[in-house]
């Protein structure tokens, strides 16, 4: 989601492209009550949010590590038959392991685990090796069921290291008169009460 074009005026047009992001015009004069707020809603790392605040991000003390297989009917058949096309949630010892299905036939995994700051560069993990992002997760779940390791079973795969920040939830800052921010621009959260896009859709 980055502009809802509909929620504009009819006569309101994308003009160009500066700075690296869209503008959204319209033929009104400037200050005109009709002028059209302009919704910012280009994610987490938003380059609009600046104009409105320097509240910075903060970390939440979790680094998760994504995981996709893909064809996963064959790199993965257990855990895609367990997945049944939807999510699994496994929580246990301040740990989470998320498996969710996709779309495309693939399988995402994403663990869920309290690292300081820093922990990707810090940690030496070669994140393009299969076999040192499965030590490492074998290490990081002591006494987890070993099913979970077929996640390692196949080449055809990918892993990054995610931190996780978050805007404080108490925030404010001086409005303008044709700018807002919506979704994570506003609002970024961690995504465990899967509640980031019930959020953004609203407004
Ligand atoms: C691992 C994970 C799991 C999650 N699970 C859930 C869940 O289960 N349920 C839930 O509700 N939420 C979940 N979320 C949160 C959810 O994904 C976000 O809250 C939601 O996507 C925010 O929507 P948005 O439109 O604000 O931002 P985004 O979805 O990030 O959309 C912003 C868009 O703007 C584009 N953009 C940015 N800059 C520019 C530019 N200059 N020009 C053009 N385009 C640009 C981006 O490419 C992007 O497509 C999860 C998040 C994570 C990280």
């Amino acid at each position: 989601m980055l502009i809802h074009l509909q929620s504009a005026a009819p006569d309101a047009s994308i003009a160009h492209f500066v700075q690296s992001f869209w503008m959204l015009e319209n033929s009104l004069p400037k200050g005109h009550p009709e002028d059209p707020v302009h919704p910012a809603a280009d994610g987490a790392n938003s380059k609009l949010r600046p104009y409105l605040t320097g509240i910075k991000p903060v970390y939440s003390n979790i680094t998760m590590v994504e995981g996709v297989i893909h064809d996963a009917a064959v790199n993965v058949p257990h855990l895609w038959q367990f997945v049944k096309g939807g999510k699994i949630f496994a929580l246990g010892d301040e740990r989470s392991l998320i498996l969710g299905a996709k779309g495309d036939g693939s399988l995402s995994f994403a663990t869920g685990i309290k690292e300081p700051e820093g922990w990707p560069a810090a940690c030496g993990i070669d994140f393009n090796s299969r076999d040192q992002v499965r030590d490492w997760f074998t290490n990081a779940l002591p006494g987890w069921s070993e099913a979970w390791l077929e996640l390692f079973a196949s080449d055809d795969a990918y892993y990054i290291p995610r931190p996780m920040y978050h805007f404080p939830v108490d925030q404010h800052w001086p409005t303008l008169p044709n700018l807002t921010i919506i979704g994570d621009a506003a609002h970024r959260m961690p995504p465990y009460a899967g509640e980031g896009v019930n959020q953004a859709a609203p407004p």
